[in-house]
């Protein structure tokens, strides 16, 4: 009788407890580094509404989307906990085949689970003051004195006015790609620039994505570009307000350009001597283009080394040779350079290391990893 009384107290306290709580049974709890959040069905719904522009019927969700919505730069850890039973997953390995299916459905390698709870452990660096490649076009237009995204602050700033700014665009080269040639001594030219700072880029970590950032100085979040396979970008950028300005722009690339770029003037270099590389033609063109007097705004796209990391992996020794490659190049253009200079030298993306057999590739990027996500931004004036 005792014992009954108490069951009944138990599952009025459960009772008690659970219609105090706001989450539905339909929703899904999300605890990041530990924060709460409840995440409905709307919540599932909009993002994949933005995802899925096409609407394609079996869209495959990346779960990745679920963290940056919630302000997560970079993940180390996921626990995944369904009733009493609970698994913890390194983030690394198992983000680009982690889907989110519905509100609390989540494929890990082929398999759903319906999820109770999601935990969170979030990665990146260690300090405070992480940069974005949101505000190279911020420093750009400050020091250009072109108005630009007046009101927005970086602590990158003040720096004094200049006649010229060049950027550095090392397609695929990241954070932890620099750091581990650097140790190899892969690149003295591009380590001996100093004024080093760490950045994320946005997520997805994908070239035209994370142009759409550089551009625009706004967040994936905020510039509408969430997603591949869109050109154009619906909110000011830079070109726009350096052709309102006065201010001439000219960009170098490789083959195609990843994102339109109007207002620009574009050179698409090509592998014109049929090598199997674009950055000889980038560096020629480049070279000219300083020669024949440089613009306000030059940006040269080096594509090769995510070229190469794609096809044989990040630290293979093709990849190492491409590095070393580019960084000599960069080391050229930079004593061609005039004087009053600021050059910016970033990556969009990184990339990370393909091991799993059966993929074409040997490397790749678009999650929300260190690999993928962690950059720099050097600062260097001539
Ligand atoms: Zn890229
Ligand atoms: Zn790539």
């Amino acid at each position: 009788m005792f014992q009954k009384k108490i069951s009944i107290g138990l599952l009025l306290l459960i009772l008690a407890l659970s219609a105090g709580c706001s989450k539905a049974a339909g929703d899904l709890n999300l605890t990041i580094d530990g924060q709460h959040i409840v995440v409905t069905h709307q919540t599932y719904k909009d993002i994949e509404a933005k995802v899925n522009q096409d609407e394609e019927e079996d869209f495959d969700l990346p779960l990745d989307y679920l963290f940056y919505q919630n302000g997560v730069p970079v993940v180390d850890k996921i626990t995944i906990v369904q009733g009493a039973e609970s698994s913890s997953y390194d983030w690394a390995e198992i983000a680009s085949h982690t889907f989110w299916r519905n509100t609390r459905e989540i494929e890990i390698n082929g398999v759903v689970y319906l999820v109770d709870n999601l935990l969170v452990e979030c990665g990146g660096f260690d300090e405070e003051n992480v940069h974005s490649i949101t505000e190279i076009p911020l420093i750009t237009a400050r020091v250009l004195d072109i108005p630009f995204m007046e009101g927005a602050a970086s602590s990158l700033l003040p720096l004094e006015s200049t006649e010229h700014v060049v950027w550095f665009f090392l397609d695929g080269f990241g954070y932890q790609q620099f750091m581990t040639a650097s140790e190899q001594g892969l690149i003295p030219h591009l380590f001996g620039l100093g004024d080093f700072n760490e950045a994320y880029t946005i997520y997805p970590p994908k070239t035209s994505t994370s142009t759409a950032a550089l551009l625009s100085g706004l967040d994936s979040r905020q510039n509408g570009i969430w997603a591949t396979g869109i050109r154009n970008l619906e909110v000011p950028s830079i070109l726009d307000a350096a052709n309102d300005a006065g201010a001439q722009v000219r960009i170098i690339e490789g083959s195609s350009t990843p994102f339109n770029y109007p207002g620009a003037e574009i050179t698409l270099s090509g592998d014109r001597d049929g090598d199997g590389s674009t950055d000889d033609n980038v560096f020629t063109n480049a070279q000219t283009a300083i020669e024949e007097g440089i613009p306000d705004l030059l940006m040269v796209h080096f594509h090769g080394i995510d070229d190469v990391g794609h096809t044989y992996g990040p630290y293979s020794a093709e990849w190492e040779s491409k590095v070393a490659e580019i960084d000599t190049m960069v080391g050229q253009l930079i004593d061609t350079l005039p004087e009053d200079t600021l050059m910016i030298i970033f990556p969009d993306h990184g990339m990370h290391a393909v091991l799993d057999e059966g993929d074409t590739s040997l490397g790749n990027h678009g999650n929300l990893v260190m690999d993928d996500m962690a950059i720099y931004i050097i600062l260097v004036r001539k």
